[in-house]
């Protein structure tokens, strides 16, 4: 096989399995240069998602970055190299064809564990353009190629949460959950139709699966932490504001504190009672901390305290193992340890669950 290379071997082995670039726990996404945050106008000219607002920033910032902008360019490359007529061959059935031990140096495989290993790369990096690209390959595979190989559609909520696009997670994951049929992998069915669902509704629809996967569960309970957070601020700020301070007012008061997607409902969280709502998300929060614990019973004491977890990455995941959390744990957690509060949630879940025992 003329396009067996040594360095695509190396993949093939599982490099990027291991990939032994370390997991930085982020707070809050690096939006300017990585170095002090402000301006950002340089790009790195090897990985494109690292920004730097002059030189001497990057210099000094090279000793840290280099080992992962080394690991992205030359996956890069090996990309390059197996596509762009590996990516053609995905109209084809030809991969059927293919004995099942050659499938491994199909250029459609090898350009898709490039692609990948490109992929993991960059969730590593904790930069706004890294999170971008990444989560814009990811729905670029999977549109390209609706059968899921390497399991994308676990990568793609925690970045979209990282984004701030939680409407567009919800879809998504309600698509995969719902409407993704693994006997119709042809490019003919609409993928990802749902649009502008509604994140209040029960999540029963993510719990029916008698071994539900943790991912969906996680992006799902954490949308909803978020939509809880929002409305206890907005409750508060309405409160503080008393009956007394004019509707216009109170209007323009909500616009500041309230996340699009609460604004969406506008009218009638502007003006009605909020107990109710909030009422209702806790209680759904507190059925979908059960059904992850329920899933996988080691996420929720690795999400308070990850420790060695988030850089275990096992060969094997299984559900409900510990090698399923070490695995889905590191595509989640950020998104996680971003959103203010939410980790605090869990602890106040653990706590309540004790002190029922
Ligand atoms: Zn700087
Ligand atoms: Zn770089």
């Amino acid at each position: 096989m003329e396009d067996w290379s040594e360095e695509y071997r190396d993949y093939a082995q599982g490099e990027y399995y291991s990939d032994p670039s370390p997991f930085h726990i982020s707070t809050k996404l690096i939006e300017g240069c990585s170095v002090c945050d402000k301006g950002g106008l340089l790009r790195c000219d090897a990985c494109y998602v690292v920004h730097y607002c002059r030189r001497i920033h990057q210099y000094a910032h090279r000793k840290q970055h280099k080992s992962v902008c080394t690991k992205i360019k030359k996956a890069q490359q090996a990309k390059l190299r197996a596509g762009p007529d590996g990516a053609q061959d995905w109209a084809h059935p030809l991969e059927d064809r293919w004995p099942h031990r050659l499938w491994i140096i199909h250029p459609m495989r090898q350009y898709l564990t490039a692609r990948f290993a490109v992929v993991k790369l960059q969730m590593k990096l904790n930069t706004r353009t890294a999170v971008q690209t990444a989560l814009k390959n990811i729905l670029d595979m999977l549109n390209e190629r609706r059968q899921d190989d390497f399991y994308l559609r676990d990568l793609a909520p925690g970045l979209f949460l990282r984004l701030g696009c939680d409407q567009e997670c919800y879809d998504f994951v309600k698509w995969w959950t719902c409407r993704f049929d693994p006997r119709k992998t042809d490019m003919d069915t609409p993928y990802v139709d749902i649009k502008d669902a509604d994140m209040f509704e029960a999540p029963d629809i993510f719990m029916e699966d008698t071994r539900p996967h943790v991912v969906p569960l996680l992006a799902v309970m954490l949308l909803k932490i978020r939509l809880l957070i929002n409305l206890t601020e907005l409750q508060r700020v309405k409160r503080e504001a008393g009956p007394y301070v004019p509707q216009e007012i109170q209007d323009l008061i909500t616009i500041h504190v309230v996340s699009p997607v609460v604004a969406a409902k506008g009218e009638s969280f502007q003006r009605e009672n909020l107990v109710p709502p909030i009422h209702d998300l806790k209680r759904q929060i507190r059925r979908l901390y059960d059904a992850v614990h329920k899933a996988n019973k080691y996420i929720w004491l690795a999400m308070v305290r990850p420790g060695n977890h988030l850089t275990a990455m096992p060969w094997y995941s299984g559900t409900g193992t510990i090698q399923e959390m070490q695995t889905k744990l590191p595509y989640i957690y950020n998104a996680w340890s971003e959103s203010t509060g939410a980790i605090g949630v869990i602890e106040e879940l653990q706590k309540e669950t004790r002190s029922c025992e």
